[in-house]
């Protein structure tokens, strides 16, 4: 064999880069979050959290019965009225204190949310724990300037928010609804949701060491049945609910004629629409960004790919190619691109999604690639010759699956792209600033991003048009929700 072709030959690969959850202070189990300190459940149960990339128990966590929800409302209304009494300057202190204690015990939040979850690490390091800290940052800083948020109007708390997250981003879900809720006055009681409930846990102890005033924040764990309860309880002011818009629909029901304020952050089918001017390099990046980011598990993911006719086979071919490179495996990898599917059930509800794909006739691709025997993985795949009536252009998949359409012209790009009952998010890619500017002013989305995908920020107003919801979390107009306004 010649030099020239043992050097060919050489196939650089990646030494696997485990990061240690060995420092990582898990308990064996939790109870409920009431009043400053765990409780065991009056009339709950325990049950085990999994790791969805090895099937293993990582704790037994209480979840909690009717009796329990309304111990922590009551415990929420108690402590109200004296948070809410505090200076705004008092509140920020302590929501400074929370966020700073999110950065101490980053590392260690960031695996026990790769572990409870099964996204990779790099995410959670790099994604939700900053961003979680950086929410409880900007919210201390709005606490004593409330009323600026509002145009210098008057501004007092509703009281008692009851608040619902899914386990898509657990902490990030848990720091988008607390810090603002907080920051203005309110008390909270959370339900993470059943699979992931451990940062959540993590977050109350954080609140202890903080010195939080008991009660102004409770995290009870359960599973929908909580959840449906907690929003059906008297002696609650306020509901916000992040979750499908099935159950989303529910709880507007169960609140019709209570005059409870709502704010709702659904589903989505967001569009990433790719013009031929488009650097297209980094577009494949975007839409690599827009869809496998948390393996689809993203509201906001860019899961409908439009691309331009004239490019589209060039883009799919640059992206066939950079999917067959996603590193598919162990969350705890410092190397992995995609993790562990959330939980068994959303692995059937993507493989029956794809299924219905393939039978009405889009054609499949997915990556083929080693998955490990224990947990639940699901291969990087793509749909092409997708009709817009396909079940795969039309409902939300929730995982690591992009159906591509084609589109002529702007104002057909435009159609295609509204053509859904969502409205959350949208990706435009082209190097013409007028044609972004006017392409996402005809969007009906609550965010575009233009020549990126899922950035988020905290300043940053996020949420949806249509069956996507409505109400914003973030920046100043995050404020809203949690306010009063006279
Ligand atoms: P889900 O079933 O609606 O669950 C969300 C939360 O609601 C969980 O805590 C869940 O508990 C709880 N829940 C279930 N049934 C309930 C009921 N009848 N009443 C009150 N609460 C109830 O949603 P998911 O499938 O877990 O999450 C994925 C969905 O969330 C996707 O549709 C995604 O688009 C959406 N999402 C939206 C955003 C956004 O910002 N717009 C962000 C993330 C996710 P259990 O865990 O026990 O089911
Ligand atoms: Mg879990």
């Amino acid at each position: 064999m010649s030099t020239q072709e043992t050097r060919t030959r050489i196939v650089w690969d990646y030494a696997p880069a485990p990061e240690s959850p060995e420092h990582v202070r898990l308990r064996d189990s939790y109870g409920l979050f009431i009043d400053g300190d765990f409780r065991a459940p009056l009339d709950g149960t325990m049950v085990p959290s999994i790791n969805p990339a090895s099937e293993e128990t990582l704790a037994e966590v209480a979840f909690a019965g009717e009796e329990d929800l309304r111990r922590a409302v009551d415990a929420a209304r108690a402590a109200q009225p004296g948070w809410a009494a505090l200076s705004g300057l008092e509140r920020g202190k302590y929501l400074f204190r929370i966020a700073r204690l999110i950065q101490e015990r980053a590392r260690e939040l960031a695996i026990v949310e790769s572990m409870d979850g099964g996204k990779p690490i790099r995410e959670s390091r790099d994604v939700d724990v900053p961003l979680a800290a950086a929410h409880f940052f900007h919210y201390a800083g709005w606490a004593d300037k409330l009323s600026y948020g509002v145009a210098g109007r008057d501004v007092a708390p509703h009281g008692v928010a009851a608040q619902i997250v899914p386990w898509n981003f657990p902490l990030l879900m848990a720091a988008w609804k607390l810090a603002p809720a907080l920051a203005c006055g309110n008390t909270a009681v959370l339900k993470p949701a059943e699979t992931t409930p451990l940062t959540a846990l993590f977050l109350a102890e954080i609140c202890q060491e903080a010195e939080l005033p008991p009660g102004v924040v409770q995290v009870v764990p359960g599973d929908g049945s909580a959840g449906a309860a907690l929003v059906r309880q008297p002696g609650i002011d306020k509901v916000a609910f992040t979750g499908s818009t099935g159950v989303g629909k529910d709880i507007q029901a169960a609140l019709a004629g209570r005059g409870i304020p709502l704010t709702l952050e659904l589903g989505g089918k967001s569009a990433n629409v790719i013009f031929e001017d488009a650097a297209l390099d980094q577009a494949v990046e975007g839409i690599v960004n827009g869809i496998f980011f948390n393996q689809g598990h993203v509201c906001c993911a860019g899961s409908r790919l439009l691309i331009q006719e004239s490019v589209a086979d060039v883009v799919i071919g640059k992206l066939w190619e950079r999917m067959g490179r996603l590193r598919v495996g162990d969350p705890l990898d410092k190397n992995t691109d995609v993790g562990a599917i959330n939980s068994r059930e959303q692995l059937t509800r993507i493989q029956e999604l794809v299924s219905a794909g393939e039978e009405e006739g889009a054609v499949r691709r997915s990556v083929a690639c080693e998955l490990p025997e224990r947990g639940w993985w699901f291969a990087p795949t793509i749909f092409t010759e997708v009709a817009p009536a396909h079940r795969i252009a039309v409902e939300e998949i929730f995982g690591p699956v992009v159906s591509v359409l084609t589109f002529r012209t702007q104002a057909e790009a435009i159609q295609k792209a509204n053509n859904s009952a969502y409205g959350l998010a949208a990706g435009i890619w082209t190097d013409k600033g007028a044609k972004a500017f006017e392409v996402a002013s005809a969007l009906q989305a609550g965010v575009v991003w233009q020549n990126t995908y899922n950035h988020f920020d905290p300043t940053a107003a996020f949420g949806g048009y249509k069956e996507s919801g409505f109400g914003r979390e973030g920046g100043p107009a995050g404020l809203r929700a949690y306010l009063k306004v006279s």
